[in-house]
């Protein structure tokens, strides 16, 4: 019978330990980022290779470094598991032979967000939570309220107005109690905190508690596990609140720790749009945290993100692993998800399209070569986001006598 070999909690600022079997968010001395820490050396004798091979494709594969203890409160919808695909057509068009993408739209709620959220959730419920609360740009909502109904937990979302129809829907929908907050994710933030104050809402804001890192930390896990235990040479990553690339980070580290991977780690790129990009200007200024970004705005709202509590994690990995940080227009991006959707057969959302466009960018600057093995994380489906999609159809009669002649029009004009 495997179990979670998690011990106790650890700031990654201050350093100061808690005990692990309560409800915390950030570190109660300094404020900061608190991380699940585990007893590797016990988890690598049950987790090995050959144990893995015959356990379900979910999160909770690595039981043994995820938090929750009993598996009863251990949530599944189906995420993780994800397929790492090749893409040579777009390798061959923006000028890389080995370039691979892990479609995370294929999680439950139609992001990566489910991986965060799921492990969460689930701590949550289990150290006594009855509702759980979040500022979101819309995945993280949706995915926290699905979980949340899976839990049987009340469920409180605050979102920006202009966040994508579907989104506030799918929120609905699991029967969360919806609201939109005038402002950006920063502002709906504080209103969370309000709440959990006065009302006792458990806050799962981005690396506020220290469970969805855990949940995200199974792309680094699952990377290493499909490459048969390597790790490629880059990671490209559209980075709001920075989880994922935080997640992942730690993930290599664990598995170093025990004795699954070497040391050698992909360089770490950070993606965001020109117009909200924190955390590009704090590296490009060689600074360990990120100002707010005033005006924030783009299309791609996972990377709407003027602040990210967790600013030096993302920056030290970007760092440590000699990656990098750079920024995609609108424009680039969006010209991104039609690549990957016509290449490759993948409708992928507007932040993966920024993935793909800083792809080809880092080609052409010279900073990824033509032999480096390149993961692009496609971190959302693209079907919350037809709007993006724009033109009109052509309506025909199925009566009219030039009918074929009105298609060869249509195709001609298309492919002109
Ligand atoms: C939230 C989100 C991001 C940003 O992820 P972080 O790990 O918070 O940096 C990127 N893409 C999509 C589709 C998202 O929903």
């Amino acid at each position: 019978m495997t179990r979670s070999y998690l011990t106790h909690l650890e700031c990654t600022a201050c350093g100061e330990t808690y005990r692990a079997d309560q409800l915390l968010t950030t570190c109660p001395s300094c404020g900061k980022v608190l991380f699940a820490r585990y007893d590797l050396e016990a988890a690598a004798r049950e987790m090995t290779p050959e144990a893995l091979a015959g356990r379900p494709w979910n999160l909770w594969r690595y039981r043994e470094i995820m938090p929750v203890q009993d598996p009863r409160y251990a949530l599944t919808l189906g995420e993780g598991g994800t397929p790492l695909l090749p893409v040579a057509r777009l390798g061959r068009l923006l000028g890389y032979d080995r370039l691979l993408l892990k479609d995370d739209g294929q999680n439950p709620t139609g992001s990566f967000k489910a991986r965060g959220l799921c492990a969460a959730v689930s701590r949550a419920a289990e150290l006594g939570a009855t509702a759980v609360a979040i500022p979101s740009a819309g995945n993280a909502a949706a995915a926290m309220s699905a979980y949340a109904a899976r839990a049987g937990l009340d469920a409180y979302v605050f979102m920006p107005a202009d966040v994508p129809e579907p989104m506030k829907a799918e929120c609905r929908a699991y029967g969360a109690h919806v609201f939109l907050v005038e402002g950006l994710i920063n502002d709906c933030g504080r209103v969370v905190r309000a709440g959990a104050a006065a009302r006792g809402w458990f806050d799962v804001s981005t690396l506020k508690e220290p469970y969805r890192a855990e949940g995200k930390k199974t792309m680094g896990l699952e990377l290493a596990e499909q490459l048969g235990w390597r790790l490629p040479d880059a990671i490209i990553y559209p980075t709001g609140g920075g989880t994922g690339i935080v997640g992942m980070w730690k993930a290599f580290d664990e598995l170093e720790r025990m004795g699954l991977i070497d040391s050698r780690r992909p360089r770490m790129i950070v993606v965001q749009a020109e117009g909200c990009a924190p955390i590009v200007r704090a590296f490009e200024r060689g600074e360990r945290h990120a100002e707010l970004w005033q005006g924030a705005q783009t299309v791609a709202p996972g990377i709407r993100v003027p602040v990210a509590i967790g600013d030096y994690l993302i920056l030290d990995a970007v760092h440590q692993s000699g990656g990098t940080a750079l920024t995609v227009s609108d424009e680039e991006l969006l010209e991104g998800v039609r690549l990957a959707a016509t290449q490759e057969g993948l409708f992928v959302s507007p932040e993966v399209g920024a993935v793909v466009a800083a792809a080809r960018a880092l080609r052409e600057r010279g900073v990824l070569g033509r032999d480096d093995e390149v993961v692009l994380f496609a971190t959302g489906a693209g079907l919350k986001h037809i709007d993006l999609i724009t033109g009109e159809y052509p309506v025909l009669h199925p009566d009219d006598p030039d009918l074929l002649a009105t298609i060869d029009r249509v195709v001609a004009g298309a492919t002109a």
